[in-house]
């Protein structure tokens, strides 16, 4: 089906590596969406005309730029910054900055590229972007962050604006670092500018539960890919990677909504738990103490094991939400995750599981959420502070909740209904990529040839 689709979209792919040399990531990305759009090209002769795919794989800006800083010992660090004006067919480039040793171009073109998709099933008038450093943040003091953010944002500035550019967090990023990157903005442009930032302190302009988000996001979005299974979260058991803003979130409200949650994990091993995960001294332990999961079992004492290294899907659940990075649920992650009977797993990461994993995950019939709806939530909260930073407003966190569950909802109801108008019933990997993809188009036919 779809042949000569398929082959114009594999030439448009081969141009791309060509393009885009060594950027492994960002291919894997390309690759996934291009490979739902063949039955879209078919039935929207227009999209091919203005060679939207093409257009849409190429970022509309992309920056670069020196970010040096001193240590507290006075010694001058160099970083590189990244910012990937990707996609404003929608509203405003909007996507998180991530700090982490791994950013380079292609893993921060990677998540924009996958931000213009996620920002478009909101349903929110937003575009895509995401940016970053490679600088580490781990062991560094709080004036030796300060000193980073405040140097970072001395260059981006200029290429920020409540209607231009919105950055947020992601990995590496969370509330102290965008408080310091607003003050820096703030000082440099004289503007009090809310919504230029999201992600913001409660105090000055940020939203209630936009820490929460993404995190109960991801668990909502699961909520209703077993509903239409006919089941619900309640009782299931529920492993989660990761132990940072999304993972701690997703725990939380997995467990309002009568799951156990027996896992989390950080870079140095994973922690089961069988009785369900401590919260508090989760968020004591991550959050408080910026320390590491092993400090957790150690508190937690005999209902708990460390396990350093290895693999947190070896856990035998229900339900499995990876929520730490990129490629962590691998093919025979997968393979053990489906031999212990799981039926469901949601993506709380961006593209956490490898396109093998995927497949098994498929072929088992287990019900899968890819990251750019299951993850949504956070962004799309970030859109609910612009609007209201734009109205100088600020909602209670009953009136935020019920507006993030009412879009993961739809996300939800529009990938499932888009996945079988196009005749791949229960596949939320293709209703995901066709939803986004058909917005964004249809915004890029409309707005000429820019
Ligand atoms: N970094 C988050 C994501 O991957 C949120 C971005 C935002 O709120 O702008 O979607």
């Amino acid at each position: 089906m779809h042949e000569a689709e398929n082959r114009a979209i594999e030439s448009i792919y081969a141009q791309i590596l060509r393009r885009n040399p060594g950027e492994t990531e960002f291919h894997q990305a390309v690759r996934e969406v291009l490979g739902s759009l063949g039955p879209v090209l078919a039935k929207r002769p227009e999209f091919a005309e203005a060679k939207i795919i093409e257009r849409v794989c190429e970022p509309e800006r992309q920056l670069i730029f020196r970010v040096p800083w001193a240590d507290d010992s006075g010694e001058v660090h160099i970083n590189r910054g990244f910012r990937v004006e990707f996609n404003s067919a929608l509203g405003p480039y909007k996507g998180g900055l991530r700090f982490h040793p791994s950013v380079s171009l292609g893993i921060v073109k990677f998540l924009g590229f996958e931000q213009i998709f996620k920002n478009a099933l909101t349903g929110m008038p937003i575009g895509g972007g995401k940016g970053g450093s490679d600088f580490d943040p781990k062991n560094r003091s709080d004036d030796e962050i300060m000193r980073f953010c405040q140097s970072f944002m001395t260059e981006l500035y200029r290429h920020l604006g409540e209607y231009t550019d919105v950055p947020a967090g992601d990995i590496g990023v969370g509330g102290r670092e965008i408080g310091y990157l607003f003050g820096q903005y703030k000082r440099i442009t004289n503007r009090y500018e809310s919504g230029v930032l999201t992600g913001k302190g409660l105090g000055w302009g940020g939203s209630q539960a936009r820490t929460e988000a993404t995190g109960y996001g991801t668990v909502l979005f699961t909520a209703e890919m077993l509903r239409h299974r006919g089941e619900g979260l309640e009782g299931q058991r529920v492993s989660i990677s990761g132990s940072g803003n999304v993972a701690i979130y997703a725990v939380e409200k997995a467990q309002q909504l009568g799951a156990t949650v027996v896992t989390c994990s950080d870079s140095t091993g994973y922690v089961v738990d069988e009785k369900g995960i401590d919260l508090a001294l989760l968020k004591q332990v991550k959050e408080v103490e910026r320390g590491r999961i092993s400090h957790y079992a150690e508190r937690r004492g005999a209902h708990a094991t460390f396990v350093a290294g290895g693999s947190v899907w070896e856990v035998s659940v229900d339900v499995a939400l990876p929520c730490a990075t990129q490629n962590e649920l691998t093919e025979s992650d997968a393979t053990a995750l489906v031999r212990n009977g799981v039926k469901a797993v949601a993506e709380g990461a961006n593209m956490p599981t490898t396109p093998e994993g995927v497949h098994v995950l498929q072929e088992a019939g287990v019900a899968f959420g890819p990251g750019k709806a299951a993850n949504a939530g956070g962004v799309a909260t970030s859109a609910l502070e612009m609007q209201q930073n734009a109205s100088r407003d600020s909602w209670t966190f009953a009136h935020t909740e019920e507006r993030l569950a009412e879009i993961m909802r739809n996300i939800h109801d529009s990938c499932h209904e888009t996945a079988e108008r196009y005749g791949s019933p229960g596949n939320y990997v293709v209703g995901a990529n066709i939803a986004g993809f058909e917005l964004v188009a249809e915004a890029m036919v409309a707005q000429g040839l820019i």
